[in-house]
């Protein structure tokens, strides 16, 4: 007992010279990955981001059996609660804006290939024919709070759930009064403010052949969301052949155009997210047209063979590499 309790007041301890000198920090396990959450000023605010992050999960989950997304993935029809009518109507959006190349109806393509059951196994062409009729955002209609599927179609919120989340997470930690904060949830990064003492974030861009270390570093100061896909995050071997998790909408297969990560820059967290999947899926070329069609992101780029691109609003941030920049 009285050992507890002194670990308990190191703890403590610990807490408080961290809200003086730097951020109280924690790390939780959620949405099948590892978060970070740091915030500058009131330790007890911790418990708030975390119990935002475990709330959300519990709505968008796949496979938690209580989840409204298993609910309506299960009957084809649900009344949803705020959030998760929110995230499908930006979904939705999102899949228009970039010509289904993000899809939030995804699913029973994710599910045969096995990357949410664990039974990985590669879709035949006769299981792709029926599968792929089932994907498109044709398929979800959505009234208020009223959410629909034809039969057949399911719902992943996987590729814009994390991003979601962040925006949410720090909405949250703002009204409460936080005025600094930075959330690492998986690929996810999402800055609020600046750091107290005025110093830049300075955010990792992973290097897809070694995950765990960065390849360059984006430097800057205020609020911003930076979200990264790669084939490298999630992926199966079989007899040779890498399979990972970002599809194709259009074929049912493993996106192949040539990248090996995306990683955007915007202010909105599950816009980044959302915008991070699509434009891996549309490989460099066609992300390239879309960017130039747009004025509310910045990319970065990294090949297969290695070179990293960036646009003209993300180069100057760039740092700790080498790299191309990309004109308007
Ligand atoms: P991660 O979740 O590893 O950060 P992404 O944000 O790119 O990576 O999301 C990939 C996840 O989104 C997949 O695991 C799957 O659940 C889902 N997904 C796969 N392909 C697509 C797609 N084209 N559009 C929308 N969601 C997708
Ligand atoms: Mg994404």
């Amino acid at each position: 007992m009285k050992k507890i309790l002194s670990v308990l007041l190191l703890l403590c301890l610990f807490l408080t010279a961290c809200s003086k000198d730097g951020p109280a920090e924690t790390e939780i396990f959620a949405m099948d990955t590892y978060m970070r959450i740091r915030i500058w000023g009131d330790n007890d605010l911790l418990h708030d981001a975390v119990d935002e992050i475990r709330r959300l999960e519990r709505l968008f989950s796949v496979t938690d059996e209580d989840s409204e997304v298993y609910a309506l993935n299960q009957t084809g029809n649900a009344e949803l609660s705020a959030d998760t009518a929110e995230i499908l109507e930006q979904a939705i959006t999102l899949s228009e804006r970039t010509a289904g190349a993000f899809d939030p109806t995804v699913y029973p393509l994710v599910s045969a290939w096995g990357f949410t059951t664990g039974e990985a196994h590669v879709l035949t062409r006769e299981e792709l024919d029926v599968l792929l009729p089932l994907v498109g955002t044709e398929h979800l209609r959505l009234e208020g709070a009223a959410a629909a599927l034809t039969d057949g179609a399911q719902v992943d919120l996987g590729g814009i759930a994390k991003g979601y989340t962040a925006q949410k997470c720090l909405e949250l930690l703002s009204e409460k009064g936080v005025q600094t904060a930075m959330l690492s949830l998986g690929g996810n990064v999402q800055t609020l403010g600046t750091k107290p003492d005025g110093t830049a974030w300075i955010i990792g861009i992973a290097n897809p052949e070694a995950p765990s270390e960065a390849i360059a570093t984006l430097t800057f100061t205020g609020s911003m969301a930076i979200v990264t896909s790669g084939g490298y995050q999630r992926y199966f071997d079989l007899d040779g052949t890498r399979y990972h998790h970002i599809l194709n909408p259009e074929t049912g297969i493993p996106a192949e155009t040539g990248l090996s990560s995306v990683t955007i820059l915007t202010q909105d967290g599950a816009t980044a997210d959302a915008l991070s999947t699509a434009l891996y899926v549309m490989g460099m070329e066609r992300g390239i047209e879309f960017w130039r069609e747009s004025n509310d992101f910045e990319a970065v780029f990294i090949t297969q063979s290695g070179t990293i691109y960036a646009t003209e609003g993300a180069a100057p941030l760039l740092g700790g590499c080498e790299f191309e920049e990309i004109t308007r």
